[in-house]
């Protein structure tokens, strides 16, 4: 078992070396360095990714990631074993009847550099990010280091649980894109008992909730507009449009009208397009995203702004190709599953310290995860770690307190204790 100051230190060492979604090569090396000592089974690449339902993922940005691995030292053997994906699950089958639990953590980092600012923590302590234009703001280098701190308490209790245990380590959660292809490559269709946590989100250190608030379901999609180029002064009536089309429709997209049931988003967040000021725009890309509270909602958005998108192509002749980036569901937590980690979050930080929140969220995919495990009859929920931040999430100065850290292992030995435990 790991000590506090040896976590905090595989913490900083994960921070230095941040990598965006997909692109985790030398992240999932060090996890699997960590776990295969400990006697637990490793599964990565295809077996616990789906690559059918791989979104968002930049070919290049991977290549680049690719080569950064290798020349970090990341061996061609283990690059082999991750069949180009990144991630790995971390199995400890007991042997003993019991239920199948699974926790899950996420790994990958934010696309922001670090500030240098020389108070700031990980600047001043020596352990900023190496990886310009990466960087671990939004605390997912502590969800690992609980994750293997967990991974190491199970391989020395695992004569006193029953049952299998799984920690899944989560690619790219950033843009909602790594759990449909890890719920759907069947690692969770045997899961009875289903958490995912995340740490700070405005809760202060000492406080656990078992049930956050309402995370919102999303779509995140790639318009890309296909007209025809031809000169602007010439003959402007041969060419096709694209700057129009995708401008037109960025209006109509963000002008769909509210659904009356609950909270939906749309934003359009980039407008690439054309080539030169006298040509005829032939290409524009639109990134666009839509959310809503139920997937009712958020169907409603996303069908209104595929018929925007179309009609938009049609009335100007262009050809339209829709690439979907990332998605999350609605988040629907069980009653039951919350009150059993109110239980354990009551032992660990007192109940004055457990409550409830009502906090509106942005998108989480793990909610696919939890969908996944209740259609077959299991039960979860999604638990936030309180933590003081300096900085928010997604800013260069975040940067959390690390107390969290051997809070939500205690949470999460007590909880497997409880579900997994040899009665
Ligand atoms: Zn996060």
């Amino acid at each position: 078992m790991y000590s506090q100051e040896e976590l905090s230190r595989l913490c900083h060492q994960i921070h230095q070396y941040p990598e965006p979604g997909w692109c985790e090569f030398v992240t999932t090396a060090r996890l699997v360095k960590h776990l295969m000592p400990m006697g637990l089974e490793v599964l990565t690449g295809t077996k616990i990714i789906n690559p059918k339902y791989v979104a968002g993922r930049n070919l290049e940005q991977v290549n680049l990631f690719l080569e950064k691995a290798r020349e970090y030292g990341v061996s061609e053997l283990e690059l082999k074993s991750f069949e180009d994906y990144t991630g790995c699950v971390a199995i400890l089958k007991t042997g003993r009847p019991g239920p199948v639990l699974a926790i899950r953590c996420d790994i990958d980092c934010v696309e922001v550099s670090e500030s240098t600012d020389p108070q700031h923590r990980p600047a001043k302590e020596g352990w900023a990010s190496q990886n310009e234009g990466c960087m671990h703001s939004c605390g997912h280098d502590a969800h690992q280091t609980i994750g293997i701190g967990l991974c190491s308490w199970l391989a020395d209790h695992r004569d006193e649980l029953c049952g299998t245990i799984k920690v899944l380590f989560q690619p790219a959660e950033e843009g909602v894109r790594g759990a449909r292809p890890m719920a759907e490559s069947g690692i969770l269709d045997d899961v009875d008992y289903f958490f995912a946590s995340h740490i700070g989100i405005d809760v202060p250190t000492g406080k656990i909730s078992a049930h956050p608030g309402c995370f919102l379901a999303s779509k995140k999609l790639d318009a890309v507009f296909t007209g025809k180029a031809s000169h602007a002064g010439a003959n402007a009536e041969r060419g096709r449009n694209a700057l129009l089309a995708a401008s037109t429709a960025a209006l109509a997209v963000t002008a769909i009208a509210r659904h009356g049931q609950g909270r939906s988003a749309v934003n359009v967040g980039t407008l690439h397009a054309g080539e030169g000021r006298n040509v005829i725009a032939s290409t524009a890309k639109l990134q666009l995203e839509v959310r809503g509270e139920t997937e009712e909602i958020n169907s409603y958005m996303y069908e209104e702004a595929v018929r925007r998108l179309e009609g938009a192509a049609t009335m100007y002749g262009c050809t339209l190709e829709i690439l979907p980036q990332g998605e999350a569901t609605e988040f629907n937590p069980d009653e039951k599953a919350i009150l059993l980690a109110e239980e354990v979050a009551n032992e660990i930080v007192g109940k004055e310290n457990t409550a409830r929140l009502h906090q509106p969220m942005g998108s989480e995919d793990a909610t696919i995860m939890l969908k996944r495990v209740q259609s077959h009859g299991g039960i979860g929920t999604y638990l936030l770690f309180g933590s003081d931040l300096k900085a928010g999430h997604h800013q260069n100065l975040f940067d959390f307190d690390e107390k969290v850290i051997g809070i939500a292992l205690r949470f999460y030995e007590a909880l497997v204790s409880k579900i997994s435990g040899v009665k």
